[in-house]
């Protein structure tokens, strides 16, 4: 049986963990060449013997997508040993919630600069290769609060509405070069996203959510799969998923 990405090529930023890790085996399941990239290299090396050792094909390429030099050889690397760029998944992200009042300025020049300046340099990288190819497709990983800003989340929601907003200018440019844009808008995920918070305030305010029956990784890599499996005429523009009980 052919696998539904057979012979195609994804780049997946932030794979060292979390989402990026569980959304490149799901597509390496799916016969996608993967390629993962993050700054933690040992963890990305762990994935790369994974996925090859189950016969699927994955390089590591360790890369501070905050660097634009570095997305974008990132990018030229994926073409270099496979050829081409057919999905891009821009999952590298940071939160580190507070309240504004809290006057935390490195944390948020860090969350801008991971969660909106790295997916642009990534995604500029990209397209150059996937208009070349005649096909694409970008795959931007945003938030439940990048449709919501509560306390505490205004900067990090601030980031993720600005991943919502580029997303659908580039769906609205790139139609026409037969890129696809999809915003994947994941509620609460156990990951090691939270563990970054520094503020006691913003912790306190999370905590009975992640008590909750929280999202797993996997459930997200589930939902990227399905919409980069899609027939070319399918463009699945948006994707919100919540743990059932999350308010
Ligand atoms: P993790 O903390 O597990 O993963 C974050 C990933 O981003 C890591 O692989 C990390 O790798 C990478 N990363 C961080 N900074 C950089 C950088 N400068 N350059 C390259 N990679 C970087 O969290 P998640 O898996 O949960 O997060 C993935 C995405 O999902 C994020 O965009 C997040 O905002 C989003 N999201 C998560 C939710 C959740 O509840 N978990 C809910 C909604 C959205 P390394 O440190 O090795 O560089």
């Amino acid at each position: 049986m052919v696998a539904k990405l057979d012979g195609k090529v994804a780049v997946i930023t932030g794979a060292s963990s979390g989402i990026g890790e569980a959304t490149a085996e799901a597509l390496a399941a799916e016969g996608a060449s993967v390629v993962v990239a993050a700054r933690r290299e040992d963890r990305l090396s762990g994935l790369v013997e994974r996925i090859n050792g189950n016969g699927g094909k994955a390089l590591s390429v360790a890369a501070d997508v905050t660097d634009e030099g570095q997305a974008h050889e990132l990018v030229r690397r994926a073409k270099s040993e496979f050829g081409r760029v057919d999905i891009l998944v821009n999952n590298a992200g940071v939160m580190q919630l507070s309240a504004v009042e809290k006057g935390l300025s490195d944390e948020w020049r860090r969350m801008f600069d991971v969660n909106v300046l790295g997916l642009l340099y990534a995604t500029d990288a990209a397209v150059q290769v996937m208009k070349e190819q005649g096909s694409g497709h970008l795959v931007n990983i945003s938030s439940v609060a990048g449709r919501r800003s509560r306390a505490t989340t205004g900067v990090y929601s601030g980031t993720k509405f600005a991943v919502n907003a580029i997303s659908e200018a580039l769906r609205q440019e790139l139609l026409e070069d037969n890129i696809r844009v999809t915003i994947v808008e994941p509620g609460a995920v156990a990951t090691e996203l939270a563990t970054h918070i520094t503020d006691e305030d913003a912790k306190e305010n999370l905590s009975g959510l992640l008590s909750l029956d929280i999202l797993q990784a996997e459930d997200i890599a589930n939902a990227i799969a399905y919409c980069v499996t899609q027939p070319e005429r399918v463009s699945v523009n948006e994707i919100l998923i919540r743990p059932t009980q999350q308010p």
